[in-house]
């Protein structure tokens, strides 16, 4: 039996309406913030990858699954979305006439990372990306976005924490004062921070590797060395955050692990997934449209880590496979036409329905019922079609109701809209 990749995994019809939910409340909410969605494909060109997120960082120098094609050129499955929106943005010339835009996606990531609980090779995000405002209104506002949604989805347990990552003006400064440190302490860490001391010294502050953690534990933050304009920037963004009421953790610490990054970096952590915390993560890249090719446009976008999202919602009981609206029970072959002949007229005036078509006992259909977490269930035997009276039981409150069945179809749906409208 051929099994499915190492990392990779179904989603499975039990999980499919909580995926649906979200993504419908995510649109939601988006839409509402002035987005629009985007469909971009999930393999670029390599160097797209390479150039954007950074070759010194884990993604691109350990994680992407990259291929030559039979023409030999190099294309890579994505790791994440940001840099495919922004080539998109900047080939369609979306800045013309009006840079602004804010555009969402939602789709498959891949990375070859360790596979572990809420770490896959194949997983999925929630990508949002405004273009075109430098303002640090915009920062706030995507972080007060995803407050309003984790509170629509009635997630808890989770923090913003945030940080700045300063700018080219700030940072040759602090570099300085990184390097020293980073000397003061070269014997102690991995071979890849070694290397990439010289080249790239901030992602040594990345680095996963516990005896590198340790080493760069008091290492010197940028934060400590904003130029005026920064950190400006940055109390604006904080002032906001105050003012709407959204709590936050400044975390010195938050580098985050892709190159292009700049100025306000955030990310959503839950004190409910154990070591894989993260539940989104973005910030400003002010630079990389214009390093992809663009004008220069400031820019900024997170991402949510859509598997961890509905692992939180599974945990806090946020199941929304809700089973069809009525399971028919029907008892001999004459009542299954009979009931297959109403389970259709449900189903085009927009209810779910599921019934049994073997032949099998009350007792057996009401176990299927239960099993399916149906909202009702319509029992037809022969009996009740001769008196001309149905029994609807609500698999809740146990309630039977005698339905006539002159206009059955019609005072099913209109108890059971009542009931959904009710529940709501
Ligand atoms: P990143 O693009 O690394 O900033 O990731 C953004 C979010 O995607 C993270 O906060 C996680 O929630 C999620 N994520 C990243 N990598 C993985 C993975 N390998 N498996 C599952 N979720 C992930």
């Amino acid at each position: 039996m051929i099994q499915l990749i190492k990392g990779f995994k179904d989603i499975l019809p039990e999980e499919t309406a909580l995926w649906q939910y979200i993504e419908k409340t995510v649109a939601d909410i988006f839409e509402d913030f002035g987005f629009r969605e985007i469909r971009i494909p999930i393999m670029e060109r390599t160097e797209l990858f390479a150039r954007s997120i950074g070759e010194d960082t884990d993604i691109v120098e350990k994680e992407m699954y990259t291929f030559a094609d039979r023409k030999g050129e190099l294309l890579t499955l994505r790791p994440e979305a940001t840099a495919s929106v922004v080539r998109a943005y900047i080939q369609h010339k979306m800045y013309a006439p009006d840079p602004v835009r804010k555009l969402y996606t939602v789709g498959p990531m891949f990375r070859r990372e360790r596979p572990q609980k809420g770490r896959y090779r194949q997983f999925y995000q929630i990508n949002a990306e405004v273009f075109g405002v430098a303002s640090a209104y915009i920062d706030a506002q995507l972080i007060i976005m995803l407050d309003v949604l984790f509170n629509r989805l009635m997630i808890k347990d989770i923090r913003a924490h945030i940080n700045s990552l300063g700018c080219p003006r700030c940072r040759p400064g602090f570099k300085n004062v990184l390097d020293d440190f980073i000397s003061s302490k070269i014997d102690r860490l991995c071979a890849d921070c070694k290397r990439r001391k010289d080249r790239n010294p901030l992602r040594v502050l990345d680095c996963k590797v516990p005896s590198c953690r340790e080493a760069m534990a008091d290492a010197p933050a940028l934060i400590d060395h904003l130029c005026e304009t920064c950190r400006e920037h940055f109390n604006t963004v904080q002032e906001i955050l105050n003012a709407q009421g959204v709590e936050y953790l400044l975390d010195k610490g938050l580098v985050r692990g892709l190159d292009y990054y700049t100025r306000t970096t955030f990310e959503i952590q839950t004190g409910a997934l154990g070591a894989q915390n993260a539940i989104a993560g973005g910030g400003r890249y002010d630079r990389l449209v214009s390093e992809l090719g663009g004008p220069e446009i400031p820019a900024i976008g997170f991402a949510i880590g859509f598997d961890r999202l509905v692992e939180v919602a599974l945990q806090q009981k946020r199941s929304l496979d809700h089973g069809p609206d009525v399971f028919i029970a029907a008892l001999g072959e004459k009542s299954r036409q009979v009931a297959f002949e109403w389970s259709c007229d449900l189903n085009r005036t927009g209810i779910s329905t599921d019934m049994e078509f073997a032949d099998k006992s009350l007792k057996s259909q009401m176990k299927r019922a239960n099993r399916l977490n149906a909202a009702h269930v319509l029992i037809v035997g022969e009996n009740e079609l001769a008196g001309g009276e149905i029994i609807l039981r609500n698999m809740d409150t146990k309630e039977q109701l005698a339905l006539p069945i002159e206009g059955l179809v019609k005072l099913i749906r209109d108890r059971i809209r009542e009931d959904n409208i009710i529940d709501r």
